[in-house]
C-alpha cells in the first residue's frame, strides 16, 4: 500500500522540542524522530511532545507503506555516519563548503544550496523534498570518492546498474522522454531553472547536463521524433558517479528529479 502522504524524520524533528534532553533514551532528538520512523520508537515515549500532535503524526504514521521502514533504517544509519564525518575533509573531497563554525556542511544541489549540520539536519532556502534527504546524505557519506572525469558511462554501467537498469529505464528515462515528447521547451527550461548547462558536443538536438551534487554529473540526451523514427531519450553519469553514489541513491535521485520535472510540467504547460 503506498501513502498520500510520506512522512520523514525531518517532519517529526521539526515538531520535536529539538533539545536532545534524552529523555527518550536515545542521544538526540533527531534520532527518536528516525528511531519512530523506523518503528522502534512511539511517539509517545518523548515526554515533552503534546497530545495533539502525537495524535496529528501518528495519523500520518498509520498510512506509511511497509517499504519505508526499511528506508527509515537506511536513513538511521546515515545519521549516525553523519555525527562521525570529519566535514572538513568532506567539504574539501565532494564539492561542499564548511560555514565558519566548521559545523555545517554547505552544498550546490542543482544550483541550489542545502545545508547539513552534525546531526543531520537539512536546511534549504527552497522547500525539501523528501527523496532528496537519504540520497544527499548518502553522498556525504559514501565511503569512496572519485573527481569528475569527464566521460560519460551509461546507467548499465555503474556498479550494480545492471541490476537497476529495468527500473531505471521505466521510471526515469520512459517518463522523462514523453514528458520531453509534449512539452518541446521543457528539457532548455530545466538549463534555466536548476542551474544546467547546454552541451552541442553529443549527436542530440538538445543535450544538457545537470549536478544533483557537486561530483554528480548528469547528461540527458533527447532526440526529438522525426518522420517514422520515434524518440530517444538516455541518461549518462560521469563514471565518477560509481565511486561517489551507491546504484540505489543514483536511481532514488534521478527517479525524483524526473517526478519533480513532471510537477513542473503540470504546472507551467
Ligand atoms: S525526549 Fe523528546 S525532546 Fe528529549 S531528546 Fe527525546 S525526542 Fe528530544
Amino acid at each position: 500500500m503506498t501513502t498520500k502522504k510520506v512522512l520523514t524524520p525531518l517532519e517529526i524533528y521539526k515538531q520535536l522540542e529539538q533539545s536532545n534532553c534524552k529523555r527518550c533514551m536515545l542521544p538526540s532528538c533527531l534520532a527518536f524522530a528516525a528511531a519512530v520512523i523506523g518503528g522502534q520508537k512511539k511517539l509517545e515515549e518523548c515526554p515533552s511532545l503534546p497530545q495533539g500532535v502525537i495524535e496529528q503524526l501518528s495519523l500520518k504514521l498509520e498510512k506509511r507503506s511497509t517499504v519505508e521502514p526499511q528506508q527509515a533504517e537506511f536513513m538511521a544509519k546515515l545519521l549516525r555516519k553523519i555525527k562521525d564525518l570529519d566535514f572538513k575533509a568532506v567539504a574539501k573531497e565532494r564539492g561542499c563548503e564548511l560555514d565558519e563554525t566548521g559545523e555545517i556542511l554547505k552544498l550546490r544541489s542543482l544550483g541550489k544550496i542545502f545545508q547539513v549540520d552534525r546531526e543531520g539536519v537539512l536546511r534549504s532556502e527552497c522547500h525539501i523534498i523528501p527523496w532528496v534527504e537519504a540520497p544527499l546524505l548518502s553522498y556525504l557519506c559514501y565511503p569512496t570518492h572519485r573527481q569528475i572525469s569527464g566521460r560519460w558511462i551509461s546507467f548499465r554501467e555503474i556498479k550494480g546498474g545492471i541490476d537497476w537498469r529495468g527500473l531505471f529505464g521505466s521510471r526515469c528515462e520512459m517518463p522523462l522522454r514523453r514528458l520531453a515528447d509534449g512539452h518541446p521547451e521543457l528539457l532548455a527550461d530545466i538549463v534555466d531553472l536548476f542551474m544546467g548547462r547546454e552541451v552541442t558536443e553529443f549527436d542530440a538536438d538538445i543535450a544538457l547536463v545537470l549536478h544533483p551534487f557537486p561530483h554528480i554529473p548528469v547528461l540527458i540526451c533527447y532526440q526529438a521524433p522525426d518522420g517514422d523514427l520515434g524518440s530517444e531519450l538516455n541518461i549518462f553519469f560521469d563514471e565518477c558517479c560509481s565511486e561517489n553514489l551507491h546504484v540505489k541513491s543514483l536511481y532514488t535521485l534521478c527517479a525524483g528529479l524526473v517526478m519533480m520535472f513532471e510537477k513542473i510540467a503540470v504546472n507551467h504547460y
